[in-house]
């Protein structure tokens, strides 16, 4: 739909200025759309030069800026309208069609343009490059020189508005090189570069962890079927490229450039697939941002096998950083986070979303929490600073790439002044024995004692948003300006004089000076007293507009006024933005110490929330060894916990869980886990993974005590939905996720499987089941907590030296079932499972029956029993005439007539005869 035009200007194939209208274009006389050869109204230059910078941009959003709108036209702007909910319209006709138009305003476009994005549409911003008072002296109706200035996507934001403060968002590009990947991630407001290669198996982990918010492939990858299915679970944040983007001599000769650097080797001895991925990275960023590079941090290479490996279902499962339903709070990230920050919320993210395998690494966060722990005062005041210092990285990188303006100075201000105050705290601790991670946090805050001081002094205080509204820098800062400034205000103190003055000479006391754009300053009387005025050609007062009220006239000395006024103006905003170019530059050129100051604060906040955390929640430091037990005493499940207690519910029942460690055949390596329904199992086998999670991650534990050996992969096959998106059933799900476990899981794996098997025929079900039993210990030897419904897998502890019958606990009273929610050793025999059913409220006539099948199930031989059965009455005929089950009296009848009682509608005598008939059913019953 839409064609080129043929150019008049093309400047450095960025922007493009119009023909001048009387330009014949030739495309104004294409043939109709018909073919019918009908003429065309002539296109406007406007609509060539747009059919021109859009065919740069298809893949975009075009946002035509038009003074105070941003215009969409075409196929844009109906997919934006829908998008947007907002009207179209047309403007004009292009080959005799209407064409279709929408429109946000400037001043607000950021709130639309994140309804794009979030969409998955890319939005090409394109501004006006010039006066429109230049494009004027090129010809009367002459087009604005307009041109793209950046592209937004949604792995490109920069903009507070448009992000997540406690959040990262990653730019990714995943690389093939030979047989393994490589991968590498940006966020680019804040500037932290990370490198990874991949082995095949790993990759959907790796990206799980990563979760990018934009991931740059190339067309050759989406074309490989053994990635099909895992680039379909990220189809709504892929951005292809050509493969010449993914070129790793060039990309490794783009990151030399960009870090001026002759060899990379500095930074880490990157595999061909990492280069490749990150110079992909850098290469996007530069097209997007039109030239403009934002921070970047020198990438940093993630060791292979240096972080808890998690996979994409193992983490929804657990629902680490989001609920199954997509929120945060209830998640385990939403429930440990006690940060302060932004910056603070977003490394807590990043610790939890890859926990450490370092057993010293993990022990140097742990004694940093303990020490917050230990100091509470100082953690309070710590916290106290952390709380009001503003989001330095992101300030940083909107200062980088031109889009920050003065209170993005103020931030970086603020944000020292804070670490200068933190670093002060924290050596005035330092005699009670500093932990060595606080130690290189202190060194990390720096010393920007003159910066600090020169932002104090330069900045106002109140700031404008935008550096060209100008006012932000404070008196006595720079004299000049301050010579400027008083000249301006005093032509404003002139002009009041002048109006005095005129008011003596006319004798009219209403006369005024104004000042509007048309006319600029002039004087302004009412139609009554302009008669007063003198007239004729000495007169001062020179016409120039009548209204219905008033006449207004201008007058040489307003008119010199207003000229010095105008200089004066444009040269206080002049230097204004040559001192913010000065402050920026000066910031800017600290920006890898600034950097470091941002991530220390980040950490601070992070260690004293996890303490904080840690009080609040009756944590535990835990010991993190090179062993290979798993030895959790009182252990408890956050979530579930901080659930039951906001409820107001019965608290949390802690237990043990103690797995390999010591005489396996004391101490099982893998735990089957029976008992009833709803009786906990599900809930203590994620408590003890995300004990691990938390453990690894640097963060103290909910239990009594706990000693684990490190675990480097945690696999989790815990309750799992239809995948129909991919074609896939939920046992379909379930016997993927085991697959992978049973592929991949080692001697230092954790693996905890809920109820294999269920979503199938109960023989096929238990010999699946069976088998990943036996599995799990002859071959993968990891440590596993097994939870099912098949109590005959017990009969497996006889042959399995390593494997241990466990239940959850229950108690039998007065005909109910209690759940003790105790986790003890043994085997379950029974699953409560019509208890749990009537509970949830399926019909007494529904539970009454399945009782009685269950009764005569478990009585004899099944299949004489199933045909039997299948005789019978069908259920809902049968439950009208229900004969009590032997031995059960009449209670379900007798509670069945009261359920279908509407009191409502009953009479008083049908009432008292309902009653006769109730009690003598109880009669005969006894
Ligand atoms: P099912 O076999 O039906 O999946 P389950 O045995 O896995 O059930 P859970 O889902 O773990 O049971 O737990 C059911 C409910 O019991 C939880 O939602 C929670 O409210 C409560 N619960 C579980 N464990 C405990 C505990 N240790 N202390 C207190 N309440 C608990």
């Amino acid at each position: 739909m839409l064609l080129a035009a043929p150019l008049r200007v093309v400047w450095s194939g960025v922007m493009v200025a119009e023909p001048a209208a009387n330009d014949v274009v030739p495309l104004a006389v294409a043939k109709s759309a018909d073919g019918g050869g009908a003429p065309m109204t002539p296109m406007t230059p406007m609509m060539v030069q747009f059919l021109a910078i859009k065919k740069d941009h298809p893949d975009s959003i075009l946002f035509y800026r038009m003074g105070d709108f941003y215009e969409m036209f075409f196929d844009d702007a109906v997919t934006a309208a829908a998008a947007l909910d907002i009207a179209l319209t047309k403007r004009g006709k292009h080959l005799g069609e209407d064409i279709p138009m929408c429109g946000v305003p400037v001043h607000s476009y950021e709130t639309y343009l994140h309804r794009l994005i979030t969409k998955g549409l890319r939005v090409a911003i394109c501004e006006q490059m010039e006066d429109p008072a230049a494009a004027k002296k090129r010809g009367a109706k002459s087009v604005v020189a307009r041109g793209v200035v950046r592209v937004v996507t949604p792995g490109t934001l920069t903009e507070d508005a448009l992000l997540d403060a406690r959040r990262n968002n990653f730019l990714a590009a995943l690389v093939r090189v030979g047989t393994s990947y490589g991968l590498a991630w940006l966020d680019v407001s804040t500037g932290g570069f990370w490198t990874e290669a991949v082995a095949d198996e790993d990759l959907g982990t790796a990206l799980a962890r990563v979760t990018p918010g934009e991931l740059l492939v190339s067309d050759r990858l989406l074309q490989l079927p053994q990635l099909f299915d895992l680039l379909a679970e990220w189809r709504d944040v892929l951005t292809p490229l050509p493969s010449a983007r993914f070129d790793s001599d060039n990309g490794r000769r783009r990151l030399e450039a960009l870090f001026e650097v002759g060899t990379l080797d500095g930074f880490g001895a990157f595999e061909r697939g990492e280069t490749a991925a990150a110079g992909a990275i850098v290469d996007y960023v530069e097209l997007t941002q039109k030239g403009k590079f934002p921070r970047i941090a020198p990438p940093e290479r993630l060791r292979p096998g240096g972080v808890l490996e998690i996979d994409g279902a193992t983490r929804r499962n657990l629902e680490l950083t989001a609920t199954l339903t997509g929120d945060r709070r209830g998640s385990l990230l939403g429930t440990i986070d006690r940060t302060v920050s932004g910056p603070g919320a977003r490394l807590l993210a990043v610790w939890l979303g890859a926990p450490l395998t370092d057993t010293a690494a993990i022990a140097d966060r742990h004694d940093a929490v303990q020490f917050m722990v230990d100091h509470e005062r100082l953690r309070a005041d710590l916290r106290d600073v952390l709380a009001s210092a503003p989001d330095m990285e992101r300030a940083l990188s909107r200062l980088t790439i031109d889009r920050g303006g003065p209170r993005d100075l103020a931030a970086i201000r603020d944000a020292l002044s804070g670490a200068r105050r933190i670093a002060a705290m924290i050596d005035g601790a330092a005699n009670l024995g500093l932990p060595n991670n606080l130690d290189t946090a202190k060194a990390g805050l720096g010393e920007h004692g003159s910066l600090i001081e020169r932002l104090e002094r330069a900045l106002a205080t109140d700031l404008p948003m935008l550096a060209r509204d100008g006012g932000f820098i404070a008196d006595g800062y720079f004299a000049a300006l301050d010579e400027a400034v008083a000249f301006r205000d005093q032509s404003r103190r002139v002009i009041a004089e002048l109006q005095a003055r005129y008011v003596d000479e006319t004798g009219i006391q209403t006369l005024k000076v104004r000042h509007n754009n048309v006319l600029g300053y002039f004087v302004e009387v009412s139609v009554r007293h302009a008669e007063k005025l003198p007239t004729g050609t000495d007169s001062p007062f020179i016409h120039r507009q009548t209204m219905a009220n008033a006449v207004r006239y201008t007058t040489v000395e307003l008119g010199d006024l207003e000229g010095k006024l105008a200089r004066a103006a444009e040269k206080a905003l002049a230097l204004e933005l040559e001192l913010f170019d000065d402050l920026v530059a000066e910031v800017l050129g600290r920006d890898e110490d600034l950097g470091r100051a941002a991530r220390a604060l980040a950490e601070i906040d992070v260690v004293s929330g996890l303490a904080t955390l840690a009080v609040d929640a009756r944590l535990i430091r835990p010991i993190v060894d090179d062993g290979d037990g798993f030895d959790v005493v009182g252990g408890r499940h956050l979530v579930v916990e901080a659930a039951l207690s906001s409820a107001g519910d019965a608290s949390f029942v802690a237990n043990d869980c103690c797995l390999g460690a010591g005489d396996e055949a004391e101490n099982a390596r893998i735990w089957l886990l029976t008992g009833p329904n709803m009786a906990g199992k599900s809930t203590f086998l994620r408590q003890n993974a995300l004990i691990i999670i938390l453990a690894q991650m640097g963060s103290f534990v909910p239990a009594v005590s706990a000693n684990i050996g490190i675990v480097d992969r945690l696999f989790s096959r815990v309750g799992a939905a239809d995948d129909l998106a991919r074609g896939r059933s939920t046992f379909m799900v379930e016997m993927v996720e085991t697959a992978a476990i049973l592929n991949r899981a080692g001697p230092r794996s954790f693996v905890i499987l809920d109820e294999i098997g269920r979503g199938t025929a109960t023989y096929d079900g238990l010999s699946i089941a069976w088998a990943v039993v036996e599995h799990l210990h002859e071959q993968n030897r990891c440590r596993a907590l097994f939870a099912t419904h098949y109590h005959e897998l017990n009969a497996l502890t006889a042959r399995l030296s390593g494997l241990g019958s466990y239940t959850m606990q229950v108690k039998e009273w007065q005909d109910d079932v209690v759940f003790l929610h105790t986790v003890a050793p043994g085997a379950a025999d029974r699953s409560y499972g019509i208890h749990v059913a009537r509970l949830a409220g399926l019909p007494a006539s529904a539970t009454t029956r399945a009782s009685e099948v269950l009764a005569q199930l478990e009585d004899g031989n099944e299949a004489d029993t199933l045909s039997r059965l299948a005789d019978e009455l069908p259920l809902f005929q049968h439950a009208a005439t229900l004969r009590p089950a032997p031995g059960a009296g009449n209670e379900p009848e007798i509670e069945r007539r009261l359920a279908e009682l509407r009191p409502d509608e009953l009479t008083p005598i049908d009432a008292l005869n309902e009653i006769y008939k109730l009690v003598g059913m109880v009669k005969k019953d006894k």
